[in-house]
Order: C-alpha cells, then sequence, then structure tokens
C-alpha cells in the first residue's frame, strides 16, 4: 500500500503546513491544527490512522516518517509540549505504554538493539514541538547511528500498514 492510503493527517503536505504553521506562531493552543491531536481524535488503532494502541490518557502510533521499520511515536492525547506539564495520570501511562511499545518491537522485530527517546523543543530536533512525543525504534547491527538517520529518508523493506500490522498483532492484550 502506498503513502496515498494514509490518513490524511499524515500526509507529508500536511505536516509541512502544520510545521510551518507552528514555526511561524499561527498554530493555535488549544492544538486544533495539531496533527497529533488530529491523530489522537482519529478514532482506535487502524490501518489508516496507523495508531498501534489508544489507551485512557496516551496513545502509540507509527511514525509514518521512520528512521527505522517499527518506528512508533508514544504520546498523551491531549496537547501538552512538555514532559513537567504531564498529569501524574499522563506520565504514568505514557511510560507503561513507552515500555509496552519496548517489549512489543523486541517480540515482533527481534531487533540487535532499541533507541528510545525523545527530542524536546526545535533545536533538539523535534519537527512538531508543541505536542510532546517518544520515540522508540528496532535497531539492528551495522545500521547506521540514531543521529544520522534522523535527517535521512530510509528505504524501507516493509511497508507501514505491515509494520502496524506486526506491532498490533504483537501487542498483547
Ligand atoms: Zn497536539
Amino acid at each position: 500500500m502506498s503513502l496515498e492510503r494514509l490518513w490524511a493527517g499524515w500526509r507529508r503536505e500536511y505536516i509541512v503546513d502544520a510545521t510551518a504553521r507552528e514555526r511561524a506562531g499561527t498554530m493555535a493552543l488549544d492544538g486544533v491544527d495539531c496533527v497529533f491531536c488530529r491523530l489522537a481524535q482519529s478514532g482506535g488503532p487502524s490501518e489508516d490512522n496507523l495508531v498501534v494502541w489508544r489507551g485512557e490518557l496516551t496513545f502509540v502510533v507509527m511514525n509514518a516518517y521512520p528512521y527505522a521499520t517499527g518506528h512508533v511515536l508514544v504520546m498523551p492525547l491531549r496537547h501538552e509540549a512538555s514532559l513537567a506539564g504531564l498529569t501524574e495520570g499522563e506520565a504514568a501511562e505514557l511510560w507503561w505504554a513507552t515500555r509496552r511499545s519496548a517489549a512489543t518491537i523486541e517480540t515482533a522485530y527481534d531487533p540487535d538493539g532499541l533507541n528510545m527517546g525523545a527530542n524536546l523543543g526545535r533545536a533538539a530536533g523535534a519537527g512538531l514541538p508543541s505536542h510532546v512525543h517518544l520515540h522508540v525504534l528496532p535497531r539492528w547491527s551495522g545500521d547506521t547511528n540514531f543521529m544520522t538517520s534522523v535527517a535521512e529518508t530510509r528505504v524501507l523493506p516493509e511497508t507501514l500498514q505491515l509494520s502496524w500490522k506486526r506491532l498490533t498483532d504483537a501487542w498483547p492484550g
């Protein structure tokens, strides 16, 4: 399946436009324009929105522009820029979902290693810094390092929809 099949908010033109509006300071503060808020409101897990898991306060979604196959994002459903701004409940579920994502990636891909982390703020490399999110992605011996891979367009060995299916199938419960 091609990128054209993706949920509209994941399309590159939309991301580029949203990023430009955020940079210009014209994005609505309530997250109305936010790609991640739209994802949060796009319903339960499906092949179109690429949501892998949706909890009460947080959700896990495939990164539509991944650094590696199986790359997911974990974030609060609520529009919030900082880790410190999360409620205790959101923070707890975010960490639970991050650990569960790491375990699910290990089950689905059996990688040699795993990167987990966040780019907080535009200077740190966040494309959409106003909605905090954690990256979790599998790594294999011999692939490029995390920092290098951020700047590259990767040629991926499987479609996003297949990655989504692998991870939703492996997600426990
Ligand atoms: Zn948002």
